[in-house]
């Protein structure tokens, strides 16, 4: 099927530019690749089924635009290329081996854009293979002059109505690339938080200790401080005072805008002992404890072994040693359901008998939630609940007692891209965009309840992310981009530079006939909100760009994963919503679960993925499509599983030589009609899934229910006939359903049973419901289930048949049936059959049969119980009309008997639809 795919692939190439029409229009795009390596098949997911919503939008009627660009903005290609030059052998090895870029590719890597280049072409060929019917002629890049006019325009904007405001914040910095970097720049450590302590000082002589610490009123219980002896602290000073830090602490402090001289260094053990003092403690002495990390804060930590279950256990192991014996816990906070001392309480009661038992990480964030959220300082400390008093002191403590505050990441490791180590740094003259805003934050949130979300619970995700936003640092020193108009120095980084491109698809095209030069900010003001008098281009050019804006705008649904809630996502409705009135804002979202490879995570850096391209290579396009689509929701994770992809492949054949063989020409039989009015409801399923972006669910329709009914409905035909007149316009309807899903195997079918237009505009089938007999399909399912059910028995007793008795169930059960199928309460349903006077009659007959079809009810599926009920089906005559199908299906003769009219044993067990079956 592979030839299918040159053939049609040029074709498509074209075939699906969108231009404004009279239709109505569906505008889908997806969150544009950073093009820095291969795609693997989770990407091919992550385009694939915004394409199969696509064609199926466009098949029924609607002008359907799916664009794409590529977004080149920041500094990982820099780092890639500069890793490249170096000689770096993991680097070299990813692209060489993984990626399997040839070498003279790979020698024009040291040029950053050149590996853009290279991988944007190189993503354009996978997707054009991939069958994604996009409109390529509003590609661009995101380092495009034009599109860096359009950022300027946004950001002029957005600095007028004071949504990007200078300021010093501390923000994730790589000093290898000398720049902030965003979760997307990390190899380690996405998601990291930066978390604020107060430092709080002890003076030794001239020196101040800092100790860093999130519960700053705790410092009343402190009772010693904790130096790793084997670390070799530094005297520093900072912005002029005394202070001993670790080396590592000293590195962060140079970093958190403070000016650090080193003075000289002292050992821990010879701090060891030594007696220093603060206002609230007093004074303590210096503990030795190996388990001091000098990289974690300042590298020196205060002791509260009242409530702190670390610092009691470790503590006690010294006191069980025999040393520091007058040290006892000084309790200053009381809390329901701890004593005295609640570290102290908690360790005990948990038998925790080391300091490396994990559980004491979860204890240790027990103890202080618990202080935090009910606990309340002791009268000799104020009294106050422990909320208001960490707020009181912090301030205390920093407006007069010295203290300063240290920015720390909470507790990971985290690693730029470009393999330097990450570190907090306080940037002065940082531009930031203003997402803390209240008022901003609130239009946004407002602006949310008219989005379409799919799947509906990730709501309360956006609606966390909104909330707790703060200002984003959206400038960078270096990497490629557009510079910030009013402060050349900087530019816009990767994520601040996509949040409104959805926009600049529906106009790139033709603003790119313009010269950048001419592209000033009032040109988009006219362009985006109809405002101003722009100069310099003709007036019917801006206009007719407007139009085919105001076409395609808003966009209705945008496509994305899962990990972009947190930040690109909603980024976008901030600056929708800062940019554009409410009816040019977000319409819906579909948000994606992730992939897996044989059970792992894909991750490319890790080697553990499948080029998508190597994938199309083996499978096909088609075979990789449908198994994309088939396996998981959309949002749902997904997992590649090479096994399953093959029997996809084998499926898309069975479906091609079915319809080359429904095409033959054949006469109508008795059955065309359960065919066809199954097929309606397929149509129905099928349309409902994909309008609510059910691909899975839409592909089980589509495909493996009408495949069911297709091999029944043959079975059903006269002896050795394999085709009919009703195979034929089934194929073509057929077609036309899977064609969103497998379209080069589709179009080449429809070359077949089509009407001579491209698949892809062929219109999408219509359930005909004049053509649905419900009974009809009742009698077949109780065909179908009865021929199962002998095959099973025939299985089981192995003996050769002679002939088959099926006995029918009496009236009397099929009022059962009844009662019990439209009970509401079926606990009490028997008393309701009783109520009868023929059924009391029956005694213990009728209360068997009473279970037994209760039995029955549980196990068939609800529509098919209510159509049951409703539907007066003779059984007797339905199984009449097929005896001669059955004789022929088993080869022996088959009788068809009521119950009641019979004294074989087997006979009582008729039931509704479900005869006693008798094999001899
Ligand atoms: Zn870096």
């Amino acid at each position: 099927m592979k030839n299918f795919e040159q053939k049609y692939g040029k074709i498509w190439r074209s075939q699906f530019e969108s231009d404004p029409s009279a239709k109505n229009k569906f505008y889908l795009n997806v969150a544009y690749p950073y093009p820095s390596g291969a795609m693997h098949v989770g990407h091919g997911r992550t385009y694939i089924v915004p394409d199969v919503i696509g064609r199926f939008w466009r098949m029924k009627g609607y002008q359907v635009l799916y664009p794409m660009a590529f977004h080149v903005t920041g500094s990982p290609v820099i780092g890639i290329s500069r890793r490249i030059a170096a000689g770096d052998e993991k680097t070299i090895r990813l692209y060489s081996d993984l990626y399997r870029v040839p070498q003279e590719t790979l020698d024009t890597f040291v040029e950053p854009m050149s590996i853009v280049r290279h991988f944007s072409q190189e993503y354009e060929r996978v997707m054009s293979r991939c069958g994604l019917s996009i409109d390529w002629r509003r590609r661009f890049t995101t380092v495009d002059p034009t599109y860096s006019k359009f950022i300027e325009w946004q950001y002029l904007h957005l600095h007028d109505q004071n949504r990007v405001v200078r300021g010093a914040h501390p923000v994730k910095y790589c000093m290898g690339c000398d720049n902030p970097v965003g979760d997307h720049d990390l190899l380690e450590g996405e998601h990291a938080e930066i978390v604020k302590y107060v430092l709080v000082m002890f003076s030794w002589n001239e020196y101040a200790i800092p100790c860093a610490t999130l519960r700053p009123e705790t410092s009343y219980g402190v009772t010693n401080l904790w130096v790793n002896p084997d670390v070799m602290y530094q005297k520093v000073r900072v912005d002029g005072q005394k202070w001993i830090l670790s080396p590592e602490a000293t590195e962060k402090i140079r970093l958190q805008d403070h000016d650090v001289i080193l003075d000289g260094e002292i050992s821990g053990a010879d701090l060891v002992d030594q007696t220093v003092s603060n206002p609230l403690s007093g004074d303590i002495q210096i503990l030795p404890a190996a388990f001091v990390d000098p990289d974690m804060a300042t590298g020196i930590v205060m002791s509260v072994p009242a409530h702190a279950p670390f610092d009691y256990i470790a503590l006690r192991d010294l006191q069980q040693q025999g040393k520091y014996l007058d040290i006892t816990p000084v309790p200053l906070i009381t809390v329901a359901g701890y004593g005295r001392c609640p570290a102290q309480d908690a360790v005990e009661r948990s038998g925790i008998s080391n300091q490396n038992d994990p559980a004491m990480e979860v204890l240790t964030q027990e103890v202080y939630n618990a202080e935090h959220s009910k606990g309340r300082m002791l009268p000799e400390f104020g009294g106050k609940p422990v909320k208001e008093a960490r707020v009181e002191i912090s301030e205390l403590m920093l407006e007069r007692y010295g203290s300063a505050v240290m920015f720390e990441f909470d507790n990971r490791n985290v690693v730029c891209r470009c393999g330097t180590r990450v570190y907090v740094r306080i940037l002065q003259d940082q531009w930031f965009l203003k997402y803390s805003d209240p008022e901003w934050k609130a239009n946004v949130h407002n602006d949310l309840k008219s989005v379409t979300l799919v799947p509906p619970e990730v709501r309360a995700e956006f609606t966390r992310t909104i909330d707790w936003l703060n200002d984003w640092a959206c400038t960078r020193r270096v990497g490629l981009g557009t510079k910030v108009p009013w402060d050349k120095d900087w530019l816009v980084e990767p994520l601040s530079d996509s949040t409104m491109y959805m926009s600049y698809y529906t106009i790139a095209h033709k603003i790119r006939e313009i010269a950048p030069e001419l592209l000033t900010p009032d040109v988009f003001e006219y362009i985006f909100l109809g405002k101003g008098d722009p100069q310099g281009i003709p007036r019917e050019t801006l206009d007719d760009i407007r139009q085919e804006f105001l076409y395609w705008y808003p966009y209705d649904y945008r496509f994305s994963a899962k990990d972009l809630i947190s930040n690109h996502l909603t980024f976008q409705l901030f600056h929708h919503d800062a940019l554009f009135p409410p009816e040019l804002r977000p319409q819906g979202m579909v948000v994606f679960g992730m992939g897996l490879l044989e059970g792992a995570k894909m991750s490319s850096s890790k080697g553990n993925v499948i080029l998508l391209e190597d994938a199309l290579d083996e499978f096909g396009a088609d075979t990789v499509r449908m198994f994309l689509v088939g396996s998981a929701e959309p949002w749902q994770d997904f997992d590649w599983r090479n096994e399953l992809v093959s029997s996809v492949r084998k499926q898309i054949e069975r479906f091609w030589n079915t319809i080359n063989e429904g095409i033959q020409s054949g006469d109508s039989y008795d059955i065309d009609a359960w065919v066809l009015s199954r097929m309606q409801k397929h149509i129905e399923m099928t349309t409902d899934a994909l309008e609510s972006f059910q691909t899975r669910q839409a592909l089980q329709e589509a495909y493996f229910s009408i495949e069911s009914d297709l091999k029944w409905y043959r079975r059903r035909l006269p002896e050795g006939v394999r085709s009919s007149a009703v195979l034929n316009s089934i194929a073509s309807v057929w077609v036309r359903m899977l064609a969103p899903f497998i379209p080069y195997t589709c179009e080449e079918l429809w070359t077949l049973v089509g009407s001579g237009e491209p698949v892809g505009f062929a219109s999408w089938p219509q359930p005909d419901y004049a053509l649905v007999d419900t009974n009809l399909e009742l009698s077949e399912e109780l065909l179908s289930r009865t021929v199962e059910d002998i095959e099973s028995i025939i299985r089981l007793i192995q003996i050769d048949t002679a002939s088959i008795t099926l006995y029918v169930a009496p009236a009397w059960k099929w009022d059962i049936f009844r009662i019990i199928a439209s009970a509401s309460d079926r606990k009490k349903v028997m008393g309701e059959i009783m109520k009868n006077e023929e059924m009391r009659n029956r005694g213990k007959e009728a209360t068997d049969a009473a279970k037994q079809i209760t039995n029955q009810i549980h196990r068939f599926p609800p529509e098919l119980v209510s159509s049951i009920a409703a539907g007066g089906l003779d059984e007797h005559a339905v199984f009449i009309e097929v005896q001669d199908f059955l004789q022929r299906e088993f080869g022996v003769s088959v009788s068809v008997v009521n119950a009641e009219e019979s004294s074989h044993p087997k006979a009582r067990a008729a039931l509704p639809f479900k005869p006693a079956i008798v094999v001899q």
